[in-house]
């Protein structure tokens, strides 16, 4: 029997049927809801009680479907660590529908961990619990930093095991995201040479993304160019957060621009711009300050897939399509010293200031001083006499480093128009209190996994809903881990 209706318009089951492959999701022994997303659900214009309920659970365990649903998994390719593979797609995933909320966006929503698909190649289809609750933790804390982002709707328990390196159970995550189009679906139709399916996926990346395209000449150009836009300014964010995507891989590069495929990624703690979490991530070649070259590099592979849409005349395609992707190292910079310097609390950006940031970062480097305290510790500095300063010193192994940055920062400050209050509560609204950090996951991971205890995993998750608010009560979530805390490896989990 169908579950009820959904609201769903299914733009991308209207696409030629070479783009997915049909299919229903593998039922599950004993769906149990972990968490819904109660404000999500209201704004996509679905019932929150219904989903909380014991047949809402079988829906977003995909043992139902609403009667409105064509269920598929997406076809795409895919650059991984730098080498080809053509033929990935939704291994484990399934689009159950789109709904258009109440802003009027369209959004897919999609089951992960459902099952196997015919892009399964030796994969089981599901997800471990684990990696669900932290794609969940993360991708609802990135919302709530302002970072453009896939959502979590729901998790949920399947009451199956899945073997990973041993038996963990099972999860299926509820993903919402502005599509699940990636720079690898481009990259699967032409590594297949075939021209129609490029220009009907850019047709519907355009109507859907962005349609001012349109306007121009060349549409595919202006929309290149508009991805290239909204991966510099996402990028930037992971960056000035602290945040290290873990598989930048280029089927997990959305070309809405949005934050997605959370696996082994985490925050950084302590300074270091070398970290890399993802255990599989050998040459570090997604480590945190590699990430905006690696945009760079994925948005290189999608304009070579763009080449016979810009211009008939490919060398002439080529010449607008590389003189576009020569732009984004310099728009990632502007979207970084942007950021950097409300970070700082300067409201103008002067020729210095990305020195002055550039030796803080130096400084916290070398005395393993944490990214997050610091920047939030500034904070409350830029309202106060230098008397204060020891909260922050403290977190520099030697303070004396801190101290001959901090003059230098006054003296930048001085020169700014803005009132210190002010400019105290704007830094607070930039530089984030709460943070998922790693070792928080990693406990509520272990007591859901090992203990069936959700809490700790709801606690982090209501906490970095308001991730700029101080929040004394929860004070312990601000700190770094104690060494024995510090978590090892962060696994992929796939
Ligand atoms: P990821 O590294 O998670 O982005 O996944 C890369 C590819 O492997 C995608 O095509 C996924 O759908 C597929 N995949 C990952 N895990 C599984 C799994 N457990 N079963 C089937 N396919 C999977
Ligand atoms: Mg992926």
């Amino acid at each position: 029997m169908n579950a009820p209706l959904f609201g769903f318009d299914n733009s991308y089951a209207r696409l030629p049927e070479h783009f997915y492959a049909r299919l229903s999701p593998t039922p599950v022994a004993d769906p149990r809801i972990i968490r819904v997303n109660q404000d999500l659900a209201v704004s996509l214009n679905l019932d929150p009680d219904f989903l909380r309920s014991p047949e809402g659970a079988q829906v977003l365990a995909g043992n139902k479907l609403p009667a409105d649903s064509e269920p598929l998994a997406m076809a795409y390719a895919g650059f991984q660590f730098g080498g080809w593979s053509p033929q990935l797609g939704d291994g484990r995933a399934i689009l159950l529908g789109e709904v258009v909320d109440g802003g009027g966006v369209r959004r897919d929503v999609q089951l992960k961990g459902s099952g196997r698909t015919p892009f399964s190649r030796n994969g089981d289809g599901r997800a471990a619990l684990g990696p669900i609750l932290r794609e969940y933790i993360v991708s609802e804390a990135m919302h709530a930093l302002g970072v453009p982002t896939t959502r979590a709707l729901a998790a949920v328990t399947t009451g199956e095991n899945v073997r990973r390196e041993v038996l963990q159970p099972g999860a299926v995550l509820t993903r919402v995201a502005r599509s699940h189009i990636r720079v690898g679906t481009f990259q699967f139709f032409a590594g297949r040479q075939d021209l129609d399916a490029l220009r009907t996926l850019a047709d519907h990346v355009i109507d859907r993304h962005y349609p001012h395209a349109r306007e121009y000449e060349r549409p595919c150009l202006a929309m290149l160019e508009s991805v290239i836009d909204a991966q510099a300014a996402l990028v930037a964010q992971w960056k000035l957060i602290g945040f290290i995507h873990g598989v930048m891989n280029t089927d997990n590069t959305s070309v809405s621009g949005e934050t997605i495929d959370y696996g082994p990624c985490a925050f950084m703690d302590t300074y270091d711009p070398n970290t890399v979490y993802s255990s599989i991530d050998q040459q570090g070649r997604y480590a945190y300050s590699n990430q905006a070259p690696i945009a760079h590099w994925n948005l290189a592979g999608l304009a070579q897939t763009l080449i016979p849409l810009i211009d008939e005349n490919s060398e002439k395609a080529v010449e607008l399509a590389q003189d576009l992707i020569n732009t984004f190292p310099q728009k990632f910079e502007t979207a970084y010293n942007v950021g950097a310097a409300k970070k700082l609390g300067l409201g103008t950006v002067q020729q210095d200031d990305a020195v002055l940031m550039t030796e803080l970062l130096g400084t916290m480097a070398d005395q393993d001083a944490d990214f997050t305290l610091v920047f939030r510790g500034l904070s409350s500095l830029a309202n106060q006499s230098s008397d204060e300063d020891d909260a922050v010193r403290a977190l520099f192994k030697d303070g004396s480093a801190f101290d001959q940055w901090v003059d230098r920062w006054r003296e930048r400050l001085a020169a700014e128009s803005s009132d210190a209050v002010k400019r105290c509560v704007d830094m607070q609204l930039v530089n984030p209190a709460f943070i998922p950090r790693n070792h928080r996951i990693e406990q509520a991971i272990r007591a859901a996994e090992d203990h069936n205890d959700f809490s700790l995993f709801e606690k982090l998750h209501t906490v970095l809903t308001q991730p700029f608010a101080d929040q004394p009560q929860a004070c312990e979530y601000q700190k770094p881990p104690r060494p024995e805390e510090v978590v090892q490896a962060t696994f992929c989990g796939t």
